[in-house]
């Protein structure tokens, strides 16, 4: 009868230990590689530091194959969509996928949207995350002001672009080149309406609704956060981006609105997540009592794998 006991006991205990490593391997394990797109002023990583804090970490421990690309930190999405394609490639000629998962964050949801409107046969999915898709009011602010200063325009222009090359620098990518005030035109509500009317996509919807979740064999998601007081105190950029959501009259996550982020399927517009909460920064500071941002990432990964993506 002990030997019995002993026998059940060992069996309960291995699936005690073997099952959630097992359950914990696949979570996110999707069936094309998850490719992440930065936004303005962004980089993959720099000295091992990533833009999206400790997610590709995350989605790879359970399964996903994740590539971050770097674009050029500063310039409009003729340029930057071409870069990010011809990632996309060189990443589906490595591993033989036939399809990618895009995941974009800010800017970066537009560079996404670029890929998925020139080339579609190679995206299985398209996800933005705090996306201007309709421009920002802070863009809008800041195009009007170096408007009111013609002789400023150009020079203040060039020392943002020297900026984004040392982003670029810092990050291994000397050759990507700056061009901030064409990023500053493209994020306009002026500058995002005209890239709308030139790469239409049908997960964009006409108002704050949702878009198409699905068109032409590709899944469109996205979601976005709000931020009306500092979501984290020992974050200075908590404080910054409550300051800048001041340019909106409507919820914002202090550099894009609510609705400018709506795209696809719509996940939630409401997270507690400043602008730069969506991707973990800076360094894990975010609020403390709403949804980690990783975990929107693992989730979205299980999203995909689900929908056989
Ligand atoms: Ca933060």
């Amino acid at each position: 009868m002990k030997k019995y006991i002993f026998g059940a006991l060992v069996v309960v205990l291995m699936a005690c230990v073997v099952t959630p490593v097992m359950a914990a391997g696949s979570y996110t394990a999707t069936r094309y590689p998850i490719v992440l797109v930065h936004g303005l002023f962004g980089f993959d990583d720099i000295a091992g530091y990533d833009y999206f804090f400790l997610i590709p970490q995350a989605l790879e421990r359970d399964g996903a194959d994740v590539y971050t690309v770097s674009v050029s930190a500063l310039n409009d999405e003729e340029v930057r969509g071409e870069q990010l394609l011809a990632q996309v490639q060189t990443i589906l000629a490595t591993t033989g996928a036939a399809k990618v998962n895009l995941i974009g964050h800010s800017q970066g949801g537009l560079s996404t949207r670029y890929v998925a409107s020139v080339r579609p046969d190679l995206v299985a999915s398209v996800t933005t995350v705090g996306t201007p898709h309709k421009g920002s009011a802070v863009a809008d602010a800041l195009d009007g002001l170096a408007d009111t200063l013609p002789p400023v325009r150009q020079p203040l222009g060039s020392a943002v672009d020297g900026l984004g090359k040392l982003i670029s620098v810092a990050s291994g990518h000397p050759d990507n080149p700056q061009n901030s005030l064409a990023a500053l035109s493209l994020l306009t509500s002026e500058g995002a309406a005209a890239f709308n009317t030139r790469y239409p996509s049908p997960a964009l919807p006409a108002d704050c609704g949702q878009g198409a979740a699905q068109a032409g064999g590709i899944h469109y998601y996205s979601w976005t956060g709000v931020t009306r007081v500092p979501t984290n105190v020992l974050d200075p950029s908590a404080t910054a981006l409550v300051a800048t959501g001041q340019f909106f009259d409507t919820p914002n996550d202090g550099l894009v609105s609510q609705c400018s982020a709506h795209f696809g399927r719509v996940i939630r517009d409401d997270y507690r997540m400043d602008h730069l909460d969506e991707v973990n920064q800076v360094g894990g500071l975010v609020a403390p009592l709403e949804i980690n941002p990783v975990s929107l990432f693992r989730q979205q990964a299980n999203r995909l794998k689900h929908a056989g993506l």
